[in-house]
């Protein structure tokens, strides 16, 4: 971890106006920095301090003769998107307010006064936000040297091309499916349309162009034809991640579908691997989402053996063979299987008599699932859940706060209740200096 001054080098604009030091903390009330209508949000920005550090830096002061030099505005522009995805994490589909940010001329403002050197916007879907777009370009004729980096799903008219080209100097796209069928099912567009755009701006190699595929179980057998077309269309820059979804997977089942279906996804995608990527031969750089390498049983072994290169995992290497589970469906899924929670019952238990408080984390599937399983056994309720996104007081009559809200102490239990986001609320309870025992419920469940 870095010390770097981190309300000098950038801020992130919300859709709603406000402004914190980065997107990590947005739902952190105790880092807003103000709203960007504030006359004196500049000050504010460049005044504002609280301790904090992530997996990248620790935030410090400055000293008196440091300057500022904002390497990157993040701005959210408005939720408005033209997709309808089926995991959409913004709420995109359900949005009804106006298409652009109301914002639009205090971005200019700031951006006078402060002078970023690159802008990064995302939404909803910047690209069909009309006024937005012009904003931006009158941004792009002021400052040209501005990097502008747009998040996008690139559906839109390949007739824009000169337009995009003009405002941005790259993109990062993300799919979430590759044939016409399952792209209309999860995202609500029409592939062709997605697919010609993209293949114009990959003929032109005027920007920087980076294509993400966001895994869910109905797009992974298709993860090998989205591979295969990106290198065939000259992508250099690629990633494979894992998105929501899985939870409802249920892998163990009489025919034992799923585990079918994504061991042979991961078999076809290892074939195209060994196709692209031999060293010195290597179809540009694939980075994977550590969950994602896993799931699909990319190790570091099997890029050893099989001379692959161009090939690693976000922030560090790809898993060993170890960490990957021997089934590939095991490795995605929590399977709350009915024999499970009888184990589970007994397990919570112990928790409720060894600790004064347990926790429960996570207001998704599996924490409904585990409060509904308590209910039912009349077992005593956690102290509350916990979940800094969800956006209801109670659930199952069990108070929801955010981690940031509970004072834990070193005689409570947290107990994760997530297959997927483990790491991340380890993290934030890290963060916070968390003085409880953590408990991941997928250990358990991996046990059992
Ligand atoms: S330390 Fe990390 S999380 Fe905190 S403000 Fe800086 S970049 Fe953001
Ligand atoms: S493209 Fe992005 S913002 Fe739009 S609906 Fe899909 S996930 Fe949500």
């Amino acid at each position: 971890m870095k010390p770097r001054i981190c309300n000098y080098n950038e801020i992130f604009i919300k859709a709603d106006g406000t402004v914190y030091p980065c997107c990590r903390l947005w739902f952190r009330d105790e880092y807003k920095i103000g709203h960007v209508t504030d006359a004196d949000i500049a000050e504010k920005i460049l005044s504002f301090y609280k301790p904090c550090k992530c997996e990248l830096f620790v935030f410090r002061k400055p000293l008196p003769e440091e300057k500022y030099d904002f390497k990157r505005f993040n701005i959210e522009t408005s939720m408005f998107c033209q997709a309808k995805c089926a995991m959409c994490c913004t709420k995109s589909p359900d949005y009804s307010g106006r298409a652009d940010s109301p914002y639009l001329e205090y971005w200019i403002k700031l951006i006078d006064r402060l002078k970023p050197r690159s802008l990064t916007l995302q939404g909803g879907e910047v690209l069909v936000q009309k006024k937005t777009i012009q904003c931006l370009k009158t941004i792009k004729e002021k400052y040209p040297e501005m990097k502008l980096h747009c998040v996008s799903n690139m559906s839109v008219d390949a007739s824009r091309i000169d337009e995009l080209e003009y405002i941005f100097d790259g993109f990062d796209i993300s799919m979430v499916g590759f044939q016409h069928e399952t792209y209309d099912a999860i995202m609500g567009l029409d592939i062709e349309r997605t697919r010609k755009t993209i293949e114009e701006l990959l003929r032109r190699k005027k920007q920087t162009i980076m294509i993400k595929y966001l895994l869910v179980p109905l797009n992974v057998h298709e993860v090998s034809a989205w591979l295969q077309w990106c290198i065939d269309s000259g992508a250099e820059s690629l990633q494979i991640a894992y998105a929501s979804g899985w939870e409802w997977v249920k892998a163990d089942t009489q025919y034992g579908f799923w585990s079918k279906i994504f061991d042979r996804a991961s078999a076809k995608l290892k074939k195209t691997l060994i196709k692209n990527f031999k060293e010195g031969n290597a179809a540009g750089r694939l980075s994977f989402e550590k969950n994602a390498a896993e799931f699909l049983s990319v190790s570091r072994e099997f890029a050893e053996e099989n001379s692959l290169s161009g090939i690693s995992c976000i922030g560090g290497n790809l898993p060993e063979k170890k960490d990957i589970r021997s089934h590939v469906s095991s490795s995605g899924t929590v399977r709350m299987e009915k024999h499970i929670l009888p184990a589970f019952s007994d397990y919570y238990i112990l928790l409720s008599e060894k600790y004064i408080s347990v926790y429960i984390y996570g207001a998704g599937l599996i924490g409904r699932c585990l409060l509904d399983f308590i209910k039912d056994k009349s077992l005593p309720g956690p102290a509350a859940i916990i979940d800094d996104y969800c956006k209801e007081s109670s659930v199952g009559g069990i108070q929801v706060k955010k981690a940031v809200d509970v004072l834990f102490k070193k005689q409570d239990a947290v107990l994760l209740a997530t297959d997927t986001y483990s790491r991340e609320f380890t993290d934030n309870l890290n963060k916070l200096s968390c003085p409880a025992s953590i408990k991941n419920i997928s250990n358990f469940i991996k046990e059992v």
